[in-house]
């Protein structure tokens, strides 16, 4: 009935492009998806999984600080890395044998080649191989930003390599004060390592609530991390059996290693888009319209490929809407309105809704609530560390707009309160809400 060898070429077998592909094959579509490295894309392999892996591992040391104020002795604890490394490794390899089995299950065949698009309906493989799709979906994800020109630029690791590192970095310099330089800054830090953090700007997690900026600094510092502010890195010279790195001031700094995180773009080199006309956008990502179509109807995309929000379970849902809208007959798109975030520091961040300032720039009148108080479970060790939350209300129908936080927990209080920012709950559904006692996230249903 049907002219070409499939219904859909998924390119790209990361968060998105896996849901994709399981949808659209349980629509009965016949689906082939291409990866040419590893199932499970940026997030399994690479990113969100590994990196909570080591978060877990580095928040040991402030477990045994705290631990010795509760009677333990935890003398002789020593940590080793390349144990972590393997322990992970397992891991990661265990996942992806999970994504490959539920692929197959779901009747999509897997294509371990990169593809590149040669027409609208077409694509062809590393190995020669063409074949032609009735509908395309782009869900490649993005890379490391290498953006950087200075001497040395290639001494540096990205995220990528940060995973692999055969021997601890006992000093390590990040530059960028995103995501992934804090949560790396952070995780290297508990781990033991001397860590100084190079950024261009003042404050760090641009966008990111100032109150929640402010607080993560000042917390990093009590770690012992170092800021170099105002600050970038002009080179990086090989010196003894580590790196010196030149800061644009002409001071030298000196590390086992150096981690540039300072952004990622958008995976659309060398896949054949300008070849059939798929547009990109200003910042070089794939452009769509709420549906995921590119200029080319045949041909979609989700993902960080389109660098709308580059987070996986956004990825997720855009995979999800495009087979269920292309393949099962059921139009969605994704609502980007309430996107709960963390970031994965020690302590951590939670966060969903508006920051101050922007709801103030939305011309909104607001009511600011925030409490500030030491957690519970260093009072006995005696370690200096607080819990921050703030919400930010709008004063003209008491809605909750904002929720930030810092503290150990935010991650998973923030999830539960999209649910109520997703309802529209307003301040006063937040108060009559029984506090639990005694938790941290019951100071949200008590703030006045
Ligand atoms: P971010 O965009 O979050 O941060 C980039 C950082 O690099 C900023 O501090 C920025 O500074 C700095 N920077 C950018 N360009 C330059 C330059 N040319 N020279 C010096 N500094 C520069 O990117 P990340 O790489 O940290 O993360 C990418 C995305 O991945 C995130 O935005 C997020 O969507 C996702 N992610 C999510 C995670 C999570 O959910 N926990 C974890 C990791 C990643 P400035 O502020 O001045 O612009």
């Amino acid at each position: 009935m049907d002219h070409f060898d499939v219904d859909l070429f998924v390119i790209g077998a990361g968060s998105g492009g896996v849901r994709a592909a399981r949808i659209a094959a349980g629509y009965g579509a016949k689906v082939k998806i291409a990866e040419e490295y590893r199932v499970g894309g940026t997030c399994v392999i690479r990113g969100c999984v590994p990196k909570k892996l080591f978060v877990y591992a580095s928040r040991f040391a402030h477990e045994f600080e705290d631990a010795a104020g509760f009677g333990w002795n935890v003398e002789g604890v020593s940590f080793d890395w390349p144990t972590l490394v393997a322990n992970k490794d397992k891991e990661i390899a265990r996942l992806e044998g999970a994504y490959r089995a539920n692929l197959e299950r779901s009747g999509v065949e897997i294509i371990a080649q990169r593809a590149v698009i040669e027409g609208p309906h077409a694509v062809r493989l590393a190995d020669g191989t063409r074949l032609t799709a009735r509908t395309i979906l782009i869900a490649t994800g993005a890379r490391p930003n290498l953006g950087l020109d200075f001497p040395g630029r290639e001494l540096g690791i990205t995220s990528n390599e940060a995973f692999h590192l055969e021997s601890f970095p006992q000093r390590i310099i990040v530059q960028g004060a995103g995501y992934i330089a804090l949560e790396f800054a952070s995780l290297f830090a508990g781990l033991g390592a001397q860590v100084t953090v190079v950024h261009r700007g003042d404050e760090l997690l641009r966008g990111f609530d100032e109150d929640i900026r402010a607080r993560m600094i000042d917390e990093m510092k009590q770690n012992g991390i170092t800021f170099e502010l105002g600050a970038t890195i002009d080179g990086i010279f090989a010196f003894e059996s580590g790196k010196r790195v030149r800061l644009n001031d002409g001071r030298d700094l000196f590390a086992d290693e150096v981690m540039l995180a300072i952004g990622r773009v958008p995976n659309t080199i060398g896949l054949g888009l300008d070849t059939v006309g798929v547009e990109l956008n200003e910042a070089g990502a794939i452009a769509v319209d709420a549906a995921s179509r590119t200029s080319v109807p045949s041909i979609y995309a989700v993902g960080d490929v389109t660098d709308r929000v580059n987070l996986t379970p956004v990825a997720i849902r855009e995979g999800h809407a495009f087979a269920d809208t292309v393949f099962g007959g059921k139009p969605w798109s994704v609502n980007y309105d309430v996107i709960p975030t963390a970031v994965f520091t020690e302590p951590e961040i939670g966060v969903v809704g508006l920051p101050e300032a922007e709801a103030r720039a939305q011309g909104r009148r607001v009511d600011i609530y925030k409490t500030d108080f030491r957690p519970m479970k260093a009072t006995l060790s005696g370690r200096v560390t607080r819990v921050f939350m703030k919400l930010v209300v709008d004063q003209a129908d008491d809605r909750v707009l904002g929720v930030h936080l810092i503290g150990e927990g935010s991650a998973e209080i923030a999830q539960i309160a999209a649910i109520a920012l997703n309802l529209s709950a307003t301040k006063a559904d937040f108060d009559r809400t029984m506090a639990l006692h005694p938790s941290a996230a019951e100071e949200l249903v008590t703030l006045r």
